[in-house]
């Protein structure tokens, strides 16, 4: 199975991935944790270029060809052998996320599924958690993360998050069957807690 954790800034994803691949490796399944951009050996070096040179460095279209063309990377070189081994493929954001983030910039939204479907054929996970928290929680837990408001990209503002959030919550409107939306708040362990039942008609 291949399952994704999708949110802004601040939503836990990073904490939450861990604990879920925890909860499955205790009940006998094999987990791969990946993150996006990134998760494979040719998508960390596209990682590093989205990630530093700051806000301006690339133009708002090559961004979203470097962030579909990581995801091809990874997906053939990572997701798929582990999947095709039998195991659980658990990653930090896929593609609902370049919809959420490059989505705002000069693509539209079926710009950058046509972009997933040249680059990875169209694949999709079997679920996708969206982790909701407030914008103004997730500036909290940022800001003790980052020293500022600021997500990693940089550049952005708080509009720019909000739409970041508005498109996840209409994705997860327009595909009911493969999002299940989680709150988000509250202590990370009663987060987990709500998120394996959401993969109990998945599990073995
Ligand atoms: O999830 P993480 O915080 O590690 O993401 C790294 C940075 O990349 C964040 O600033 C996030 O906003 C940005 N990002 C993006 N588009 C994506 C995925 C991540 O702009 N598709």
């Amino acid at each position: 199975r291949f399952i994704t954790l999708e949110g802004g800034e601040g939503a836990g994803k990073s904490t939450q991935i861990r604990a879920l691949a925890a909860a499955l490796r205790a009940r006998g399944i094999t987990v791969v944790e990946t993150r996006e951009p990134g998760g494979s050996e040719g998508a960390e070096a596209i990682r590093t270029l989205l990630l530093t040179g700051g806000a301006d460095r690339w133009s708002a279209r090559a961004e979203a060809l470097l962030f579909a063309a990581a995801r091809a990377d990874h997906v053939e070189k990572t997701i798929r052998p582990a999947l095709a081994r039998g195991a659980w493929v658990i990653s930090d954001r896929f593609l609902d996320s370049s919809r959420a983030y490059q989505g705002q910039g000069e693509l539209t939204d079926a710009d950058i599924v046509a972009l997933h479907r040249i680059g990875s054929e169209g694949f999709l996970p079997d679920r996708t958690l969206l982790l909701n928290v407030g914008l103004s929680e997730a500036n909290e837990r940022t800001r003790k993360r980052d020293g500022e408001l600021t997500d990693r990209i940089g550049g952005r503002n708080i509009e720019f998050h909000r739409g970041v959030s508005r498109a996840f919550a209409h994705m997860a409107r327009d595909e009911p069957a493969r999002f299940r939306i989680i709150d988000a708040t509250g202590s990370p362990d009663a987060v987990t807690a709500r998120l394996l039942p959401q993969l109990f008609d998945l599990l073995p």
